[in-house]
């Protein structure tokens, strides 16, 4: 596969060798570190390729037949396959493929729905919630009046009494589910019940499953939620962005406030990628993709757990794993500088008792590379090590380097 042209030009290695180097430094980084976030993944070829594209240098404002600017004839071509894909692929009636990022997505929901002032209840940030539910250094939190629910101490389970309660008491405009770091299924049947006896919205932030569900692997929000808010580029293997689904009646809401209310010009290169990667997703191979991500994570989660690590609820349902390595010694902020040294990149996330915090993992990227689950077992023994003080950092980095090197994520 002639992948080589599109990671790193030939044109711009003689032209700006400096960046160039840079380039091929992440490349090589990438390549021989172990890409544990449960945030990212490897996007394929194709998706870079529509990246590096024609429609990198196109303006169009507006919406396919409708833009501001001319010459517009293949960037709305470019956008509608994007749309009939992700409508075809999630069962949506809309879809709305522009938002920059997921934060834009969610902002994009909010403008929708909701005015200044509105009490919105969503998943506390010190229980997983993302910047955009509530936090006071997000517009999120300067704008709503946000209420938070928690998870259960023991369990790590969401606290569905407590969301039935506050729901009551406070009588939110909209009901957000989803989180940064819940490695169970959300109920969302639940949610829209509860939305419904208040008389709110439901608002579902898929941004980390969407990509699970795209494959088969996780139950659908689209039936549930008035508006699906997601990523593009996590499990799911498309470019960086976000999207937003919802049904008829709020279509033309949902489009009015991504643009012109929160954006001007879509990025129409990133939008040809979003097309590329749900024509993928769409594909039997993405579907087995997804499943191999959720045994993964189990497997790893099993052995971190037989390994000494307090993993959050248990075990996990999706691609993520939460995990205290507080019982090996260590808490999770310096656990995972010593990991990163032994090039075992992660991060961390709050921890379900609200205080501390603990280290997030994905299985995404390490499954499209074609690690199973003798590596997941391998990785789960190395990280441990590490996380004891057991081994030192440079001989794992030694034992990560044969490892990535047998699972190319670029071959070639
Ligand atoms: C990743 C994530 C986002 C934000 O995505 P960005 O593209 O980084 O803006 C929003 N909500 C949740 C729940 C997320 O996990």
């Amino acid at each position: 596969m002639p992948v080589t042209p599109v990671l790193e030009t030939d044109a711009l290695r003689r032209q700006d060798p400096e960046l160039a180097e840079v380039l091929h430094g992440e490349l090589a980084r990438q390549s021989t570190t172990l890409q544990l976030s449960a945030a990212e993944n490897f996007t394929s070829p194709a998706v870079l390729g529509a990246l590096g594209s024609s429609l990198a240098n196109k303006y169009a404002e507006g919406y396919p037949g409708a833009r501001h600017h001319g010459g517009c004839e293949f960037a709305d071509a470019a956008e509608r396959l994007a749309v009939e894909r992700a409508r075809a692929l999630f069962g949506a009636a809309h879809a709305n493929v522009q938002p920059h990022s997921g934060s834009s997505a969610v902002l994009a929901a909010y403008a929708a729905l909701l005015r200044p002032g509105d009490t919105v209840l969503a998943l506390g940030l010190p229980h997983g919630g993302h910047l955009t539910h509530g936090s006071p250094a997000n517009f999120s939190g300067r704008w709503f009046d946000f209420v938070g629910y928690g998870v259960d101490a023991g369990t790590g389970l969401v606290d569905h009494d407590q969301v039935r309660a506050l729901a009551r008491a406070h009588r939110p405009k909209a009901v957000v589910c989803g989180s940064i770091a819940y490695p169970r299924h959300l109920d969302h049947a639940f949610f829209r019940e509860v939305a419904d006896e208040v008389g709110a919205y439901l608002i579902v932030d898929a941004a980390h499953p969407i990509g699970l569900v795209a494959g088969g692997a996780a139950p659908s929000p689209v039936p549930y939620a008035d508006i699906v808010c997601a990523t593009t580029h996590k499990v799911l293997r498309g470019p960086r962005g976000g999207m937003v689904l919802c049904g008829s009646e709020l279509a033309e809401r949902v489009d009015r406030a991504v643009f012109p209310f929160t954006q001007s010009g879509a990025q129409m290169h990133t939008i040809a990628a979003k097309a590329v990667a749900f024509g993928e997703a769409a594909t039997p191979a993405f579907a087995a993709y997804a499943g191999r991500v959720v045994a993964n994570a189990r497997v790893l989660a099993a052995h971190l757990a037989a390994e000494g690590l307090a993993v959050a609820t248990g075990g996990t349902d999706t691609h993520l794993i939460a995990a205290d390595p507080a019982p090996l010694g260590l808490d999770g902020r310096t656990a995972r500088g010593r990991l990163a040294a032994a090039g075992l990149v992660l991060e961390c996330c709050p921890l379900p008792r609200g205080d501390g915090r603990g280290l997030r993992l994905g299985t995404a990227a390490v499954t499209t590379q074609g690690m199973g689950e003798a590596e997941m077992a391998r990785i789960a023994v190395l990280l441990a090590a590490v996380v004891r003080g057991e081994r030192d950092p440079a001989g794992v980095r030694a034992q990560v380097r044969e490892l990535t090197g047998r699972f190319p994520p670029y071959p070639g």
